[in-house]
């Protein structure tokens, strides 16, 4: 198999040849097709993330075809599957029998703790692969896995708001506002100051307000997420929102919170962080995609111009997401 390998933070990802892994028990090996590339990758090769086992391949929006099943395994070679951020929980502990596995203690994660799919074979377990409809392309179904599913919980939790307020309009941002529209809620798009590119993609997609993050909305707004990671939009977010609204900080990173007048909290505001994702928010998110249906804008590049691609996410380069594709070997 070949992979892009993360050794240390800060550097390179560097391509590598080894024997592709053998499935065990309950682990599918994939053929990956499509992995796209999401902020909590340049987290990652930024060394912003706590204990990094290194060396480690990233990528947590796959898109692979079932190579060899291990035992005890319901998936068949062939079968089109998705693998996304949360690659494994423990099944028992209070968290997991309560459906928050997001939150288990023993939790790891798909390009962070477990091998991920900037390579052409990953192996997954089988309880966190699920099936991608036929409407999408490798390609296109690749975002629906992180920025997708943890846009979607974002959004749920963000609860019927119908005035919903969007901070960094990037690849989860531009799911979730195409499903918010879709729930005939009304949507308003906060970028970096004077990103002209950001503000019209926002446009494109129908969204009812544009304007910078440091803009005042020209009305309360029931909810707001925060995909972008700068925690002094919080106090923004807050500020934009009416009594009881609630604040929903979707990313897995975020610079500090500067403080703030409580008067920005009181009147039973809340704000809250989305950690991660269900199988649950999976299944829901994967079966409503097609319907809304939910379009996914990408800029593909081959895996061995992963650091490339990261560079252009870093660098606000990209309207939508970048999607690595795979040589079929
Ligand atoms: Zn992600
Ligand atoms: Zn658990």
């Amino acid at each position: 198999m070949r992979a892009m390998v993360l050794r240390q933070p800060g550097r390179p990802l560097e391509l590598e040849q080894r024997a592709d892994p053998e499935p065990g028990a309950g682990q599918v090996l994939l053929r990956v097709r499509a992995c796209a590339v999401c902020r909590t990758d340049l987290h990652l090769v930024d060394g912003e993330l706590p204990d990094i086992p290194l060396p480690i391949i990233p990528g947590h929006e796959i898109v692979g075809e079932v190579l060899r099943a291990g035992p005890d395994v319901k998936w068949r070679p062939g079968q089109r599957l998705g693998v996304p951020w949360l690659g494994y929980a423990c099944g028992h502990c209070g968290f997991c029998e309560d459906a928050r596995e997001n939150l288990c203690d023993e939790a790891r994660f798909t390009g962070y703790q477990l091998d991920g799919g900037f390579a052409d074979r990953v192996l997954a377990d089988q309880r966190f692969c699920f099936p991608i409809d036929a409407a999408y392309s490798d390609v296109a179904a690749a975002p629906l896995l992180c920025a997708g599913l943890i846009g979607y919980r974002s959004l749920v939790m963000a609860g019927d708001a119908r005035e919903l307020g969007i901070y960094g309009f990037g690849a989860a941002a531009h799911i979730v506002a195409q499903v918010a529209l879709w729930q005939q809620r009304r949507v308003y798009a906060f970028t970096r100051p004077g990103d002209a590119a950001a503000q019209a993609f926002a446009r494109e997609l129908g969204v009812t307000w544009v304007g910078d993050s440091d803009a005042t909305p020209p009305q309360l707004l029931d909810a707001t997420i925060i995909f972008a990671p700068v925690g002094a939009l919080v106090p923004r977010a807050l500020a934009a929102v009416r009594k009881g609204g609630v604040v929903v900080c979707g990313g897995i990173h975020m610079s500090d919170i500067p403080s703030f007048p409580y008067s920005l909290l009181w009147g039973e505001r809340v704000l809250r962080s989305v950690a991660n994702l269900t199988r649950q928010d999976a299944l829901e998110f994967l079966e409503l995609a097609p319907r809304v249906p939910v379009r996914t804008h990408t800029v593909s590049y081959p895996l061995e111009q992963a650091n490339q691609a990261l560079a252009d996410l870093r660098e606000g380069r990209l309207s939508g997401a970048a999607v690595l594709t795979m040589d079929q070997a």
